[in-house]
């Protein structure tokens, strides 16, 4: 621990930028001098470490005055870290004229606490990023090698794309030369040598095109893609209104994931990505074929005003044919004028992917990340590898950052060598599972069709409150059905619409809007089925359903329960059941996602910057803002996470007076140590069932009469406007993913299911069972064994995985440290 607080590590942003870039500054500042390590920023990327600090404008030890008294180089404490910045110094790039600090002449800066205060909102990088040729060269990396050493910073934290991780890992295997040669020239003592000879390097990724291996998700990417859908929502409307095609082109060198995952998310009808070039030869006649089938399929099949009246087609801005020829936007559009007789338009968007306010997940993923790699910093030791921060499912993870980059590059390698497959066994499962989500969802072929005895009646139900991605699974679950020759049969408003034969079957077309779609398309309804079980038994035979998928909430999960227990009583429940967890409250029991929770808790990060931005243009104001969730803080805590809140209140961690003794007690301290006429405003998130006794308009009182001259309180209201409008693109894509996984499980048990003696036909417990993602991976869970880590009476599990994201909520405004002062 000694050596550990003695750490004094820098920061810096290369390469592109990205949304979230900013997070992660934070995070490794904040989380820097919570374990006691002295924190810089290095401004420029690289090109910052090559010029370093000119002589001229060296502020060495800055004084900082905490409250009107001096505070001392020497102390540790968050209180002497916190009074290092104003959080402008960086913001307007002007310096800070009231500490005389100034960044001109200087590159590598000492920051604190306040300097990265409400980092989170804004795009970009607030440091600055380069591309550096000096850094390049030998001589750029001795002198970015002195620079540090200067400065006495041992540890170096790197947020770009493979070029600028590949540039750390040389600079860290090049370091001993670096320092010998340093010596040799007699810029450095020896016992400065001696004191810097193991450079701390670690990894994260921020890049927009989500091209790196070994990670599922890159710092920027999930807001790019936000970006991409937003933009084809709003040309779906047009397209459709004028019945024509567009052509899109998005970002995506050597990666195809944006492409692939709008595709998904919007419901595109074709895509190019480098990584898998259209197979036909020539490629124009797949694409017009493909398009072509959807047109005349829906003509013989379905009435023309119903007719597809849209045409979306993607093309990655390194898209290739299989030769690797250049497929161009503007190639695709005049093909699908001249051969299919479309009104063409093609969009390109440019640098609008870059830009714009992060998405939650843009928050909350870079916010760990920053933290992991601080703790990786300080475990480093000469003998470990670099390590790169990533993320896996919902896992934060560590793997060798050459290794990773080694592979990105061989995607890039297999490609060039037109080795397509292995480009494609090179990315990762979750890129595979959407591309051939995409194909099952986007192309209309009746060549895949099962023969007749496998095919299957599959009835799907929505239940429980809506949630975003509910008519995005049931797209991907119906189009599916269809090309493997089942029969998807909507049942309308839950167990009372299957009661009263509010039934019907599904078609291509008729769901081919719905990825877009907020609410239940369905209809849902929270009775559960015991309320008359053999009537639902009579109605299962009667419309002879071979298979459930259930979308929705706890509702949705106790009913699975009902209806398994059912079997022992009625033979029409033996066939293959399935819940997709689909809920805002991500109460669900065993899995740390369900469809729905990310469109939400963007909702409440939208609410939760306009607040903030009210309540700080008012300097001092104090919101507490309420969130559904029911029993379960989920949505509050990783709300509070991401929109950067004081404290969150939560059922399953309650409430007390000392707790909100302590409370006060920091905002009192953190608005009287502010600097005059520099006050923001700040957030307390509460979920709604947190303390029958401490309300939100408890609360709000409370806080205006304690906060007297120094804050003032408001209470705002989330309510219904937490369940999202358009659902996210996260939740487009997991629900496509997951949906198809669902139909893969009823295809597989219905199998042996059917294969059995019709007089003895049992279905074993685990073909009733909920998808679940755990850590890093996707789960089946038999609905009996879930109910064993149910809290039935609160309705939630009984282990809340981000339970410990409260106090890291806290810790990030430093609500312990400033409440003992
Ligand atoms: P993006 O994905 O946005 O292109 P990137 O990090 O891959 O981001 P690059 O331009 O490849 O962007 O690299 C950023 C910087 O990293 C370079 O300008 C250079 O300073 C440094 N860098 C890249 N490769 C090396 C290398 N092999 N050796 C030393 N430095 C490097």
């Amino acid at each position: 621990m000694a050596s550990q607080q003695k750490m004094k590590l820098a920061v810096l942003t290369s390469g592109g930028d990205s949304a979230g870039m900013n997070a992660v500054v934070r995070a490794v500042v904040k989380g820097g001098i919570l374990k006691g390590c002295e924190t810089w920023i290095v401004r420029e990327g690289y090109e910052g470490l090559v010029r370093g600090n000119s002589e001229a404008h060296h502020v060495k030890n800055f004084v900082p005055t905490l409250a009107g008294h001096v505070v001392t180089d020497a102390d540790p404490s968050l209180i002497h870290n916190l009074r290092f910045g104003d959080g402008e110094l960086l913001r307007d790039g002007t310096g800070d004229h009231q500490s005389g600090r100034s960044l001109k002449g200087r590159y590598i800066v000492r920051v604190g606490w306040d300097d990265v205060r409400g980092w989170f909102a804004e795009g970009g990088t607030l440091i600055g990023t380069a591309r550096s040729k000096a850094f390049r060269t030998p001589e750029g990396r001795l002198a970015a090698a002195y620079n540090l050493i200067k400065e006495g910073i041992d540890a170096l934290a790197v947020c770009g794309g493979d070029g600028s991780l590949t540039g750390a890992d040389v600079f860290r295997s090049e370091w001993p030369k670096l320092i010998a040669d340093l010596r040799a020239q007699g810029k450095i003592t020896e016992d400065q040598a001696a004191k810097h000879g193991h450079l701390r390097i670690v990894g994260l990724v921020g890049s927009i095109d989500n091209d790196m291996s070994m990670t599922d998700l890159t710092i920027g990417a999930p807001t790019a893609l936000h970006r991409i859908c937003e933009a084809i929502d709003n040309i779906n409307s047009t397209a459709a209104s004028h019945s024509r095609a567009f052509v899109l082109e998005v970002m995506g060198r050597h990666c195809g994931w944006l492409a692939l995952l709008a595709g998904v998310s919007a419901g595109a009808d074709f895509i190019f990505i480098p990584e898998r070039p259209p197979h036909g030869d020539p490629w124009e006649d797949e694409m017009c074929e493909a398009i072509q089938r959807v047109a005349t399929f829906h003509l013989s099949l379905e009435h023309r005003a119903m007719g597809k009246r849209k045409t979306i087609v993607i093309v990655a801005e390194g898209a290739h044919d299989a030769s690797l020829q250049p497929i161009r936007a503007d190639y695709v559009k005049d093909v699908l004028t001249e051969r299919l007789g479309l009104d063409t338009r093609v969009t390109t968007l440019g640098h609008t992917q870059r830009g714009g306010r992060p998405c939650a997940f843009d928050r909350i993923m870079p916010t760990l990340q920053g933290l992991e790699a601080v703790n990786a910093l300080l475990e480093a030791t000469p003998e470990t590898p670099s390590f790169m921060i990533g993320m896996c499912e919902n896992k934060i993870t560590r793997v060798p950052l050459m290794e990773a980059v080694a592979m990105t590059r061989a995607v890039a390698d297999a490609i060039s060598a037109k080795d397509f497959t292995t480009a494609m066994s090179l990315r990762d499962p979750e890129f595979c599972e959407s591309l051939e989500g995409f194909i099952s969802t986007s192309e209309l072929t009746q060549d895949k069709q099962l023969p007749k005895h496998q095919r299957m009646r599959v009835a799907i139900m929505h239940m429980g409150a809506p949630a975003g991605g509910m008519n995005a699974a049931t797209r991907a679950a119906v189009r599916y059905c269809l090309r493997q020759g089942h029969k998807p049969l909507a049942i309308h408003n839950g167990f009372r619409g299957l009661l009263d034969d509010s039934i019907h079957e599904l078609t291509w077309l008729g769901v081919d809007n719905w990825m877009a779609r907020g609410g239940s398309e369905l209809g849902t309804n929270r009775t559960l089925p015991d309320v008359d079980l053999g009537a639902v038994a009579a109605k299962f035979q009667e419309h002879n359903f071979n298979a459930l998928m259930m979308i929705g909430g706890f509702e949705a999960f106790n009913s699975l329960l009902i209806l398994e227990n059912g079997r022992r009583h009625y033979p029409a429940f033996h066939i293959p059941m399935v819940h997709l967890p689909a809920t805002l409250s991500n109460n669900v029991p065993m899995t740390e996602y369900s469809l729905g929770s990310d469109t939400s808790l963007n909702a409440l990060v939208d609410a939760c910057d306009s607040i903030k931005q009210s309540a700080s243009a008012s300097r001092n104001r104090v919101f507490v803002v309420e969130t559904q969730g029911g029993k379960c803080g989920y949505i509050a805590t990783m709300g509070a996470l991401a929109a950067g809140a004081c404290m969150v209140y939560t059922p399953e961690h309650g409430m007390d007076l000392d707790l909100l003794r302590s409370h006060v007690k920091f905002l009192k301290t953190r608005y009287a140590l502010d600097v005059k006429g520099k006050s923001e405003g700040r957030l307390i998130v509460r979920n709604e069932a947190s303390s029958s006794v401490y309300t939100t308009e408890f609360i709000t009182k409370m806080l205006k009469e304690e906060g007297g001259e120094l804050f003032d309180a408001r209470s705002a209201s989330l309510g219904h406007t937490l369940q999202g409008g358009i659902p996210s693109p996260m939740d487009r894509a997991r629900a496509v993913r997951l949906s198809l996984k669902c139909m893969a499980f009823l295809e597989k048990h219905h199998e042996s299911i059917r294969s059995q003696h019709p007089k003895v036909k049992q279905a074993d417990p685990e073909t009733a069972a909920v998808i679940t993602i755990q850590g890093s991976a996707v789960k089946w869970v038999p609905v009996q064994e879930m109910v064993q880590h149910a809290d039935m009476k609160n309705r939630r599990g009984k282990h809340a995985w981000w339970g410990d994201y409260k106090q890291l909520v806290e810790d990030l405004v430093g609500v312990q440290q400033m409440s003992g002062l």
